[in-house]
C-alpha cells in the first residue's frame, strides 16, 4: 500500500504519520526546501475554543471545539510520545473589545454565555482536556476594564501553542519514521484520481517532470489544494496574505486578542512574542481557486526571498506600523527591538473581509474529507482542527479499503 501525501504542513505531516502507523508506505511531497515552513509555522498558534468566531454560526464553534479538545491527544498519538504542553503553550488569552468592534461588550457577553453553554453540553461527548489540562469554561462573560487600554476585557481559557516548537517536534518525529519518504522541493502539479489509484505528477527543484502511481493520495496543499482538486470545493476560496511580527520574549508581555473585527493579537510564547495589527498585516484579500501570482510575490517579498534594499525598507516599515499600532494601545512597550516579519496565506470562505458583519470569514464550519476515487482532500481551515482533519482523512482511506474488501 503506497500513499502520497501532498503538502508537508501540520495537516499533511500528521496525516503521513497516521498513514505510516497503519503500516503503509508514505511519500510526503512538499514544494519547499523543508517541511512545515508554510502557514503552519507562520501563525500565532491559537487553539480556538470559539470566541473569535462569535460572529459566526454555532456549527463553527462546534468544529473548533472538536478540534481543540482533541488537538493534544491526536498529536501525541501521531508523535507516539507525550508532549509537555505547558512548556509550549501561551498564557490564556484576554479578549479586549475595541470601541469600533462589530459587536459591543454586552452583545459579546451574550454570545460568550451561549458558547459556554454549548461547551457544557458538548463536553459530555468531547471531554474537557485542552492542551494538557482541563477547562471548566471558555470565556468569563463578565467584562472587566482592561488595564492597558481601558476598554472592556473578557478573560478566556483559550491558549496558543508555539507553532515553531510544535513544528520542530513534528519534523523530528517524521525524520525518525522509516515508512515516510520525504520528497522536498517537489511541487506536485497534477493529481489524477481513479478507482484503483491516483497518478501524481510533480516537478523537482531542477524543473524535471516526473510522475508516479499511488494506491491513495491525500491532498494537503493548503492554498494550492483547490487548484489540484477543483472538484473538492465549490465556488472558490478566500485567500489573504497576512503578515505578523516576532519579537524577542520579554517579561510582563500580555496575551491579548482585540475583538471583534479587523484588529490583531499579541501572544506571549515562552521564546518570543507574536504580534499582528490586521489593518497593516493583511496584504491581500482575493477570491478564486488559488492565490494570484501577485499574492505569492507579496508573500515572498515579506519573507525576504530575493529581497533588495527597497524590500528591506518595505519590510521594516510594515513591521514598524504594526508595532506602533499596538504601542498606541499600550499592548507593547515603547522600546521594541529585534522585530522579524513573518507571513503566510490564510484560506477561508467568501469574497468579503472580516470587517463586514456578513463576511463568510466568520465561519469555518466546513470540515471533513472529500473523496474522489482514491484521492482524499481534507476540508480544513485552521491549525486547531488540522490533527482532527488528518485523522479523518486517513479514516476515509480505511473506509475506502473496507469498501473494496466488502465488494
Ligand atoms: C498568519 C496566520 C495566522 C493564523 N492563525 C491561526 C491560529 O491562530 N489558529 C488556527 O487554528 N489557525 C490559524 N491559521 C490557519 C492555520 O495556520 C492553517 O489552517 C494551517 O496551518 C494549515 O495547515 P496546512 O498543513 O494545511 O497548510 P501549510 O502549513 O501551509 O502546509 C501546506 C504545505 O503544502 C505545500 N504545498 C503547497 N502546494 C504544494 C504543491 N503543489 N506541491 C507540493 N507541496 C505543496 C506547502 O509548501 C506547505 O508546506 C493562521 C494562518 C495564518 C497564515
Amino acid at each position: 500500500m503506497r500513499v502520497a501525501v501532498v503538502g508537508g504542513g501540520l495537516l499533511g505531516s500528521v496525516a503521513a504519520l497516521f498513514a505510516a502507523a497503519r503500516g503503509w508506505d508514505v511519500e510526503l511531497f512538499d514544494a519547499r526546501e523543508s517541511l512545515l515552513e508554510g502557514a503552519s509555522s507562520a501563525n500565532e498558534g491559537k487553539i480556538h475554543l470559539g470566541p473569535i468566531f462569535a460572529l459566526g454560526d454555532s456549527a463553527t464553534q462546534e468544529v473548533m471545539l472538536r478540534g481543540a479538545l482533541s488537538f493534544d491527544s491526536l498529536l501525541e498519538e501521531a508523535m507516539a510520545a507525550e508532549v509537555d504542553w505547558s512548556a509550549i503553550s501561551s498564557p490564556a488569552f484576554e479578549y479586549v473589545v475595541m470601541p469600533t468592534s462589530l459587536l459591543d461588550a454586552s452583545e459579546l457577553a451574550e454570545r460568550y454565555s451561549s458558547m459556554n453553554a454549548r461547551f457544557e453540553w458538548l463536553s459530555g461527548e468531547l471531554g474537557r482536556r485542552y492542551l494538557g489540562s482541563e477547562v471548566d469554561f471558555l470565556v468569563d462573560p463578565e467584562p472587566r476594564a482592561d488595564p492597558s487600554t481601558g476598554f472592556p476585557m473578557f478573560a478566556t481559557a483559550e491558549r496558543a501553542v508555539d507553532p515553531i516548537a510544535l513544528c520542530a517536534l513534528l519534523s523530528a518525529r517524521i525524520a525518525s519514521e522509516p515508512r515516510i519518504a520525504v520528497r522536498l522541493s517537489h511541487r506536485v502539479v497534477a493529481l489524477e484520481p481513479g478507482n484503483s489509484g491516483v497518478e501524481v505528477s510533480w516537478r523537482d527543484a531542477g524543473g524535471i517532470a516526473d510522475a508516479g502511481r499511488y494506491d491513495f493520495a491525500v491532498n494537503c496543499a493548503w492554498e494550492s489544494q483547490l487548484a489540484l482538486a477543483p472538484a473538492s470545493g465549490s465556488g472558490g476560496r478566500n485567500f489573504r496574505v497576512k503578515t505578523a511580527i516576532r519579537l524577542p520574549a520579554a517579561a510582563g508581555r500580555r496575551t491579548v486578542t482585540l475583538a471583534q473585527g479587523p484588529y490583531g493579537d499579541v501572544v506571549s510564547h515562552r521564546d518570543y512574542t507574536y504580534a499582528s495589527w490586521y489593518p497593516d498585516a493583511r496584504l491581500t484579500n482575493e477570491f478564486g481557486s488559488a492565490p494570484s501570482a501577485e499574492a505569492f510575490q507579496l508573500l515572498d517579498r515579506a519573507l525576504v526571498r530575493g529581497g533588495d534594499d527597497e524590500s528591506a525598507g518595505w519590510r521594516a516599515a510594515l513591521a514598524d506600523r504594526q508595532i506602533a499600532a499596538l504601542q498606541h494601545l499600550g499592548l507593547l512597550p515603547g522600546d521594541v527591538d529585534g522585530a522579524d516579519l513573518i507571513g503566510g496565506i490564510i484560506v477561508g470562505h467568501g469574497p468579503r473581509d472580516i470587517d463586514r458583519l456578513e463576511s463568510q470569514l466568520h465561519n469555518r464550519a466546513e470540515f471533513g474529507a472529500h473523496v474522489a476515487g482514491r484521492l482524499v482532500t481534507p476540508r480544513n481551515f485552521k491549525l486547531t482542527t488540522a490533527p482532527l482533519a488528518a485523522a479523518r482523512a486517513v479514516e476515509a482511506i480505511d473506509m475506502a479499503l473496507a469498501g473494496t474488501v466488502l465488494a
